[in-house]
């Protein structure tokens, strides 16, 4: 299997290779074959992106947002029309099953390039009269903004980044995870072909060192990184530094509270979503269940039947609902979580181990009941199919209990009294929330994290305010009233 680009690395309107980078390996998950190497950017290819970037952004702010719209609709078209080669494409780079990469992945970047198409020629200023003067009010581009990506989402993440910095009239330089390099490749090779104009969307590979030296440029204006806790610390610093604008998508450890009146199939499905899909590596995943005691036993019953049921195997094949992990050092994360749940007295309900074909990175769908507040897997990402319920008797302890974290980067309430539902969804403290539904995330609603799990918020009208600056400009209409 191969899938090796072009080149590395997508700069100014082209492709560029600099072999003096040290070389990334691109691994497909589900066998451990190297399926492409790119190439780390020199400074050279840095370099050469920012300047690009910096040089394209002052015209393309200067279209009309109609006629930017245009470009960017036509690159979602463009990416729907081409729908199987790049949910296959992400499903190498990833190991995720092609079931989820077809309807997820891309149609959800696509998705977000269509809306913040949409969106952007609606975004205007105010005028404010005061009497004989006025203000009135421009939302300006920032200039030139960094994006740094996660491997869970790979595709999702540029597009979810470049549509409202493009739609706004920024340019962007991208660096993917270095665990999954393909899919931006592609996005700027798609942009490029549907009309956009070299230089507004670069693609630089490489690992924390190269995303290092984009937040440090003094030409980057906004940092948008999605990625973990302690990665946010320093990009966060580093961007104060130099005072840029921030939108941080860090990790969770999300409670999804269930009542006793709640339907347990739904319940149950909805767990399973936020704990199985894409393996477990999904940010806002629920990996905290807190279950009322009086559904404990059923919940816990469905669970088990229903996640016994899940079809483990080629991610290539359409039948396949859960691929492996996306690393070998993933697994092995995943598996010391495991093994210390274990050992901190967590009751394994199904899973705990690898599975077969054991050259993937595979791991069983895992499920722990009886697990407290103090255990290892009730306080840190896993990242991996691996679900730890906790049991709880009275509304005013499960809100405490769900609040005592760090994170807070979503939450889950599921019952059947709705006015239960929404006092404990505005108790939670976290930024994105569901009742009765879990891990929907569709591009109108804003996503984002509270507390250490983020700042700033991706998607809906939202973003706009992350992607744009206020100029206020005072007119004056009369003679200068000075006192001197
Ligand atoms: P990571 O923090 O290891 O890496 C994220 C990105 O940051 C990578 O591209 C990496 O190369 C880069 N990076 C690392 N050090 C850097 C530095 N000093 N300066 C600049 N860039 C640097 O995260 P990961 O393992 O790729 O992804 C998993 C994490 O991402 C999880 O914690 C998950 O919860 C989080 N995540 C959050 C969201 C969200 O929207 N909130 C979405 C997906 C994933």
């Amino acid at each position: 299997m191969k899938a090796q680009p072009k080149a590395s690395h997508f700069v100014d309107g082209a492709y560029v290779e600099d072999k003096a980078g040290a070389p990334i390996e691109v691994i497909y998950p589900a066998t451990g074959e190297v399926i492409a190497v790119v190439h780390e950017a020199t400074a050279a290819v840095v370099e050469a992106a920012l300047a690009s970037a910096k040089r394209a952004q002052a015209e393309w702010a200067a279209m009309k947002p109609v006629e930017r719209s245009r470009i960017l609709r036509r690159a979602a078209d463009m990416i729907r029309d081409r729908g199987d080669e790049l949910a296959r494409l992400e499903t190498l780079d990833t190991g995720k099953p092609i079931q989820e990469t077809i309807v997820a992945d891309w149609p959800s970047g696509a998705d977000s390039l269509e809306w913040f198409a949409g969106l952007a020629p609606t975004v205007t200023g105010e005028t404010v009269p005061l009497g004989r003067d006025f203000v009135y009010t421009i939302r300006e581009p920032l200039g030139v903004c960094v994006g740094i990506g996660a491997w869970n989402y790979p595709s999702q993440i540029a597009c979810w980044k470049a549509a409202p910095a493009l739609s706004l009239g920024n340019a962007m330089v991208f660096k993917p995870s270095e665990v999954t390099p393909l899919g931006a490749l592609m996005l700027a090779e798609i942009f490029v072909e549907a009309g956009l104009p070299a230089g507004l969307f670069n693609v630089v590979q490489g690992r924390g060192a190269v995303g290092a030296s984009l937040v440090t440029d003094p030409r980057v204006a906004k940092v948008s990184l999605t990625g973990s806790v302690p990665t946010g610390r320093k990009v966060y610093a580093a961007a104060a530094d130099g005072v840029k604008a921030v939108t941080m998508e860090l990790g969770g450890k999300s409670p999804l509270v269930v009542f006793d009146d709640a339907s347990v199939e739904d319940a149950v499905g909805a767990a399973m979503l936020g704990n199985f899909y894409s393996a477990g590596q999904v940010c806002s995943n629920g990996t905290r269940v807190f279950v009322q005691k009086g559904i404990k036993a059923r919940f816990l019953e469905r669970l088990a039947a229903r996640t016994a049921g899940i079809v483990l195997g080629d991610p290539l094949d359409e039948a396949t609902q859960m691929g492996p992990l996306v690393s070998a050092a993933q697994l092995e994360k995943v598996l010391g979580y495991i093994a210390t749940a274990k050992a901190e007295g967590a009751r394994l309900v199904c899973g705990g181990g690898r599975a077969a074909p054991n050259t993937g990175f595979y791991v069983q769908p895992t499920v722990f009941a009886d697990v407290t507040d103090g255990m290892t897997i009730a306080r840190e990402e896993v990242f991996g199919p691996v679900m730890a319920v906790l049991d709880f008797e009275t509304e005013e302890e499960v809100v405490a209990r769900a609040n005592d974290t760090e994170f807070g980067l979503a939450a889950g309430v599921f019952t059947a009294d709705l006015t239960r539902a929404h006092r404990v969804i505005a108790r939670l403290e976290a930024g994105t929330c569901w009742i009765n539904a879990y891990n929907l995330t569709p591009v109108e609603g804003p996503f984002g994290g509270s507390k250490m799990s983020g700042v700033g918020r991706e998607n809906g009208r939202a973003a706009v305010e992350h992607y744009t600056q206020v100029k206020s400009v005072y007119v004056g209409m009369g003679p200068v009233d000075a006192p001197y």
